[in-house]
């Protein structure tokens, strides 16, 4: 992938430990490597297609003290998130944090630290049938989307289905959305638990399959395959439920299952017992 780099940017801050750090402040060093495609700004010579390399100097060193961390890891994570927030077009980026004047009984030239970070795409399915689901859903979806690590990219309609799994309950909303995230996996799943629980899910209490005020379960994310005690991806259920496939046939019909290979709009052709009722 093509790549911007911005080199050696010096920024004075207050991060550190130590209370010399926050008192007296230090020399620290960025440098950044921000990937996306630049074909389309190279062919037509314009700026707007590409991002440009002052907006983003002046933009960390604007951001760089707006919050004083400990760690110079906090700083570069803050950083890298607000990027991916800004600018659209940035599909991943490596961002080090230096510290040449660290204050450590040594000689040594340089310290520093250097994350990566991609947008990842992830189609989750939601649901919800206790409480007030249509806000649930829609306040559910909005921490999704002003969280620092996600944003909402685009959502489906709820479509109402009748219970499944036998349990006496109220009709479910169901439906999908597709998210951008720079969180792993495993950290994704713990936001989304953070979630349901903000809209009055009890994870403790709460039934197989009984009513749940929501529910956001992932169903792929990028094109991995993960196994593992309390995450499993692609999601194992969803070629068996029709109110996850027709809801996701709407935003990614030529998503390709990454084992099955099927596409979207095929598994979701494939006629089940039907549970939706409008
Ligand atoms: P379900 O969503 O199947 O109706 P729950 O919401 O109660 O049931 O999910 C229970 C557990 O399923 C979660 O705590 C989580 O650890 C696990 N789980 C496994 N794979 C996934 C996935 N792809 N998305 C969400 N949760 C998952
Ligand atoms: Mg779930």
């Amino acid at each position: 992938m093509d790549e911007i780099f911005i080199e050696g940017l010096k920024i004075y801050g207050y991060h550190g430990v130590y209370p010399e750090e926050e008192a007296g402040g230090q020399n620290f060093v960025l440098s950044v490597r921000l990937f996306l495609s630049l074909q389309e700004a190279g062919l037509g010579d314009e700026l707007d297609k590409s991002i440009s390399y002052e907006e983003v100097c002046l933009f960390l060193k604007d951001e760089f003290n707006r919050q004083r961390h400990q760690l110079i890891e906090t700083v570069a994570e803050r950083l890298s998130a607000a990027l991916f927030k800004k600018y659209d077009a940035l599909k991943e980026l490596e961002l080090r944090v230096a510290k040449p004047e660290a204050p450590i009984d040594a000689v040594f030239e340089n310290v520093s630290v250097c994350i990566r970070r991609k947008r990842h795409i992830v189609y989750l399915a939601y649901g919800a049938n206790e409480g007030d689901c249509l806000k649930q859903i829609r306040d559910g979806l909005k921490m999704i989307d002003e969280d620092t690590h996600c944003g909402l990219t685009e959502k489906t309609e709820p479509i109402v289905t009748t219970p499944y799994g036998g349990v006496e309950q109220q009709d479910f909303y169901n439906g999908a959305a597709k998210i951008w995230t720079l969180y792993e996996p495993h950290e994704l799943l713990k936001f989304l638990h953070k979630v349901e629980a903000a809209q009055g899910l009890e994870r403790d209490k709460k039934q197989h399959w009984g009513p749940r005020a929501l529910d956001l379960d992932i169903i792929f994310y990028d094109d991995i395959v993960l196994d593992s005690r309390d995450l499993t991806i692609p999601h194992p259920d969803m070629g068996a439920r029709d109110f996850v496939l027709k809801p996701l046939a709407q935003l990614a019909p030529f998503y390709r299952h990454p084992l099955t290979k099927k596409t979207v709009a095929e598994m979701a052709a494939v006629p089940m017992e039907t549970h939706i009722v409008s």
